[in-house]
């Protein structure tokens, strides 16, 4: 079986759907935390297990030797997320999984959330379960979901000087994963995943500009002042310092991604950021 964790999220309801033009519903199983959010997969014939990171026990049986499992990171950042993979990573050394593949961070990025994705990565290559790290760069989700302010504001603000991004689609790093878990020799491999162009944020506001027909500037601050603005808009204190640490990354040149190792994978090009603001735009 294929057996994907994270499977309800965003990225991985594009790896269930892109694997079932790939390989029979029956041999794809989701990891699910609610049986209800996935009763449309259920429906389509997809396997659900029902089974949570917080609940080790959720994972005993779970998985089958042989199986190829993708691990997706999960999203509770105020957790101990490093427990929670291990959770993942014993059931399937216990199984005997052929393949575990993880999505991780660029192995350049060294702001605070990349800190459970290294230690998650230690862990499973400890384990000598044959695995496959699947080193996401930034989604251009990250940006096309969050305009509403931007358009509000005629500005694109963020703190990332004039540091460049390798952003590509949640659909395109979704293709590599299931080209891992499809394909065959992927086995103890890194891929540093990334779209094919890095862009500014000057440029991204041009992009935006010609989009609306309206002037959309980029308004560089400081970590500091995007961590006030980040809690004035009613942020968390914490998420907002981890959000200005990361575009200090980028600023630094962190989240550009050359290796070309995307588009190698899914064969064909990235998608463009000017095509996610399309798609995001209303026409
Ligand atoms: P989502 O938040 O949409 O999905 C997270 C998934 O993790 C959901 O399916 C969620 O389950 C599942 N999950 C969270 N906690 C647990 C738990 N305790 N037990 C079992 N499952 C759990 O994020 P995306 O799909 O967009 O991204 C996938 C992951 O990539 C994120 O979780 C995060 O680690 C990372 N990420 C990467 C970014 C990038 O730019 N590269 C940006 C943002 C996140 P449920 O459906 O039930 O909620």
């Amino acid at each position: 079986s294929i057996v994907v964790t994270g499977a309800t999220g965003k990225l991985g309801r594009h790896v269930v759907e892109q694997l079932l033009e790939k390989v029979p519903a029956d041999r794809v199983t989701a990891v699910v935390r609610s049986a209800e959010k996935a009763r449309d997969l259920a429906d389509r014939g997809v396997r659900i297990a029902v089974a949570d990171y917080n609940a080790p026990e959720s994972f005993d049986g779970l998985f089958a030797a042989g199986d190829k499992v993708l691990l997706i990171s999960g999203s509770e950042v105020d957790r101990d997320r490093v427990r929670q993979h291990t959770v993942v990573v014993d059931a399937a050394k216990a199984a005997g999984v052929a393949l575990l593949a993880y999505t991780s961070a660029p192995g350049t990025l060294t702001a605070a959330l990349a800190d459970d994705h290294r230690g998650t990565e230690q862990v499973l290559l400890a384990s000598g379960v044959p695995y496959v790290l699947l080193r996401n760069g930034w989604y251009h989700e990250n940006y096309t979901e969050n305009l509403a302010p931007v358009l509000e504001h005629g500005a694109v603000v963020a703190a990332a000087g004039g540091g460049r991004v390798s952003s590509a689609s949640r659909a395109d790093y979704a293709a590599a994963a299931v080209a891992v878990l499809t394909g065959e020799g992927h086995e103890n491999t890194t891929y540093e995943l990334g779209g094919d162009e890095a862009w500014s944020f000057a440029e991204y506001a041009a992009e935006l500009s010609r989009r609306t027909g309206r002037e959309i500037t980029y308004n560089a601050v400081t970590p500091e002042a995007l961590t006030g603005i980040l809690t004035g808009a009613g942020l968390p204190e914490p998420l907002a310092a981890v959000l200005a640490g990361v575009d200090a990354s980028i600023a630094r040149g962190e989240l550009v991604v050359s290796t070309g190792d995307l588009s190698r994978l899914i064969g064909r090009p990235t998608t463009l950021i000017a095509e996610a603001v399309a798609a995001a735009l209303p026409a």
